[in-house]
């Protein structure tokens, strides 16, 4: 499986393998967490010799975790992402989730700590299990939180998922689920011209098919005012994010040109990845 991918070129783009690099300048004092390991996951590993440890960035709505799902398929690397693991901890039955209960019932936020303890057991559990490498998904979401996993592991990529404020907009807008299925379509038919001189940036609607659409309902949080707002909050948050990877030369800039079908195939092309290479080791 891991064999089938095709490693990634750092003459591709600018990247370079940096092993560890701590950033004092960018990282705020911060007062370390006890972490279920003290000591580095993959320490010093080469990493030619191992999986891909990515982190994937991109606001709400613009589909980080589709694509972090897609590639951690295609390299045979888990798609780690931190909501799925607050909410695994809080089934777990464990001592601590009783803790966690009570401050997600609170509607506080869940503290640093916490989701890098979580984090570091995930990792540790995987190694445990003979797996490599990893796709963050929600991870890190501040420079702080960044900090302290460069303390614990090595980071090779981070890839930072773009699309345009409208086009986030009206793809939120146009959010659909079925009210008897669950199911999620999205009624946004996408045209819009790029910022920039970019090239036109077009989005195919997701149908839903006859028997759902009488039974579509929109979540009350997609209005044009709470996705604004949302969006807001999180470019204050991440530009710091971004600019840590940036100036650790890691960050991978993408605009999506588009909806599935356009951005898979440029991001595997920017990546170096091919997807044929899977079904030809496969094949053999
Ligand atoms: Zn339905």
């Amino acid at each position: 499986m891991a064999a089938a991918i095709r490693r990634l070129r750092p003459s591709s783009f600018s990247f370079s393998f940096v092993t560890r690099s701590f950033s004092t300048a960018a990282a705020p004092e911060t007062v370390k967490p006890h972490l279920y390991s003290q000591k580095p996951i993959s320490p010093g590993v080469d990493p030619k010799n191992r999986n891909v440890q990515w982190v994937f960035l991109g606001c709400p709505g613009v589909g980080k975790g589709t694509y972090a799902s897609r590639l951690s398929t295609l390299l045979g690397v888990p798609h780690i992402a931190t909501g799925d693991l607050v909410r695994e901890e809080l089934n777990s039955g464990s001592a601590f989730s009783k803790q966690l209960a009570e401050i997600v019932n609170q509607g506080r936020l869940v503290s640093d700590e916490i989701i890098i303890n979580l984090l570091s057991k995930r990792l540790e559990a995987g190694e445990g299990k003979g797996e490599s490498g990893f796709i963050l998904d929600g991870f890190p979401r501040t420079v702080r939180q960044a900090g302290i996993l460069d303390e614990v592991t090595d980071i090779d990529l981070v890839v930072n998922l773009k699309l345009p404020e409208k086009v986030l907009i009206e793809k939120c807008l146009g959010r659909r689920i079925c009210n008897e299925c669950g199911k999620n379509f999205n009624v946004a038919s996408i045209d819009v011209m790029g910022e920039n001189g970019s090239p036109r940036i077009s989005m195919a609607p997701l149908l839903p098919p006859s028997h759902c659409v009488s039974k579509l309902i929109t979540r009350a949080d997609d209005t044009e005012e709470v996705v604004k707002e949302r969006l807001r909050i999180y470019n204050d948050k991440s530009q710091p994010v971004e600019d840590f990877y940036r100036s650790q030369g890691k960050l991978l800039e993408f605009d999506l040109p588009g909806g599935i079908p356009e951005s898979w195939p440029k991001l595997l092309e920017v990546l170096n990845l091919d997807e044929q290479d899977e079904k030809q080791s496969v094949a053999a």
